[in-house]
């Protein structure tokens, strides 16, 4: 059995609905549905979702709001018309709006654009409507009761068999709804799909999967076939959008691959995520990485101090108190003999900067320290660079014949990660160079 979650782009109007049906269809497999609510038809459109914020807003500033009503309403007819759908899905609208006063919450009103969205997709598809009301229990601290909402979710799939639930909310137990955080259909389905021990989740988009590195930068990168969630972890830590860890965390724990694919282009085999993979393509072998991310503004504090020798532990632990007093997150400590760094995000530093700096140069025990902004940190990440030789050789002498100095090097336990920093300015092609050294 198979759970498969679509996006709002892939639920925008008629058209997409119709792929969602064609992909459905073409798989007996495919039994249990999870639908956001229908998102933007093209860019500057509005998304369903947004709007009925907007609603709620209105609502609290007793505004009228009739016209971003009908604007909703139009949208959900269109699916219904050229669907041939019988649901009266402009009535049950109308009828949820006439009750809705000041004191309904805004969770319940964002709440409906996955509910109207289900109800039509469950005709469509020839399903049974089943609301996560009716299954996602939260408990008043607001987290996911487990073990109620596996129990009642696997109570009804029982009864109802092929199952179209709406995702991003639930029910506390008295009733009342609570959305998870925007873009929480992930999760739905991920959770969906770790209660009924599904064989896959399959998240469908409008990307066909996720991509060696930011488009942005690279024209056409390769997509990548499989990638493990320490590697994920790696890559989304430094820049690159793609689920989120929370979102895959139920499934995680169940050991159930993700495959993140294309609505629009359904044939293309998307990208799996799994704990690991136990065999090894050649492909991935020869390629050694698996994806390049970074993120841009960093800034470096360099320590010096001669002799410092076995005082090294109580400078950097001084120096370390300096940043942890500044409220500055740390995110590499790269030293030499005579002398560590400190790199760190540079809008952390704000107005702290000259404070920062005097505090450090008045401890007797620096001789000398220089701060450098402008530094990009990009992360190379592999599950088969470890333990393997030759991968930070080519990595360096590609940068280096392409003149780009580089900062800092560092390199993580597990060795699927080695990060280096260059100076903002070569932020770009270093990236195009390292993607051009290793995966074309
Ligand atoms: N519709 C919600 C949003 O726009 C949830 C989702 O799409 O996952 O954030």
């Amino acid at each position: 059995m198979k759970v498969l979650k679509f996006g709002g782009s892939s639920l925008a109007d008629s058209t997409q609905f119709a792929k969602v049906k064609g992909i459905v269809d073409s798989e007996a497999a495919r039994e249990t549905v999870v639908v956001s609510a229908p998102g933007k038809r093209y860019s500057g459109d509005n998304k369903i979702t947004d709007l009925l914020y907007l609603i709620h807003a209105h609502i609290k500033y007793g505004v009228a709001y009739d016209n971003i009503l009908s604007m909703i309403k139009e949208r959900y007819a269109e699916i219904r018309e050229s669907c041939g759908l019988e649901t009266d899905i402009e009535k049950i609208i109308d009828d949820t709006f006439a009750d809705i006063g000041k004191s309904t919450s805004v969770d319940f009103i964002a709440s409906r654009g996955e509910y109207f969205c289900a109800l039509l997709m469950a005709e469509y598809l020839g399903y049974s409507f089943v609301d996560a009301a009716d299954w996602l229990v939260f408990d008043y601290d607001g987290k996911v009761d487990n073990k109620k909402s596996e129990a009642k979710l696997r109570e009804l799939k029982e009864i109802y068999g092929r199952i179209v639930t709406p995702g991003f909310y639930g029910a506390y137990p008295s009733g009342e709804i609570k959305v998870f955080p925007r873009g929480g259909s992930d999760i739905t389905g991920s959770l969906v799909a770790a209660y009924l021990g599904a064989e896959i989740y399959e998240n469908w988009t409008d990307v066909s999967g996720i991509l060696m590195v930011d488009p942005r930068i690279v024209k056409d990168p390769k997509t990548i076939a499989r990638v493990t969630y320490d590697e994920l972890r790696e890559l989304s830590y430094m820049g690159a959008s793609v689920l989120h860890e929370d979102t895959v965390f139920p499934v995680r724990i169940k050991d159930i691959p993700v495959n993140i694919r294309n609505t629009n282009a359904p044939d293309d085999p998307g990208t799996i995520i799994c704990e690991e993979f136990d065999d090894e393509l050649e492909e991935e072998h020869e390629r050694f990485i698996t994806g390049i991310t970074g993120k841009r503004n960093f800034s470096i504090i360099n320590i010096y101090k001669n002799k410092i020798g076995e005082n090294k532990i109580r400078l950097l632990r001084q120096v370390l108190e300096v940043f942890d007093r500044y409220d500055i997150p740390v995110e590499q400590v790269p030293s030499g003999i005579d002398s560590f760094s400190v790199v760190f995000p540079s809008a952390s530093l704000k107005s702290r900067k000259y404070d920062l700096m005097h505090e450090l140069t008045e401890n007797d025990n620096i001789d000398n320290c220089e701060l450098t902004e402008g530094v990009s940190l990009i992360a190379i990440v592999g599950r088969q660079m470890a333990y393997r030789t030759g991968v930070s050789g080519k990595i360096f002498r590609a940068l280096g014949e392409n003149k780009i100095n580089i900062r800092t090097i560092e390199q993580g336990a597990d060795e699927i990660n080695i990060m280096v920093g260059v100076y903002d300015k070569d932020f770009e092609k270093a990236v195009r160079v390292l993607y051009d050294s290793f995966a074309r």
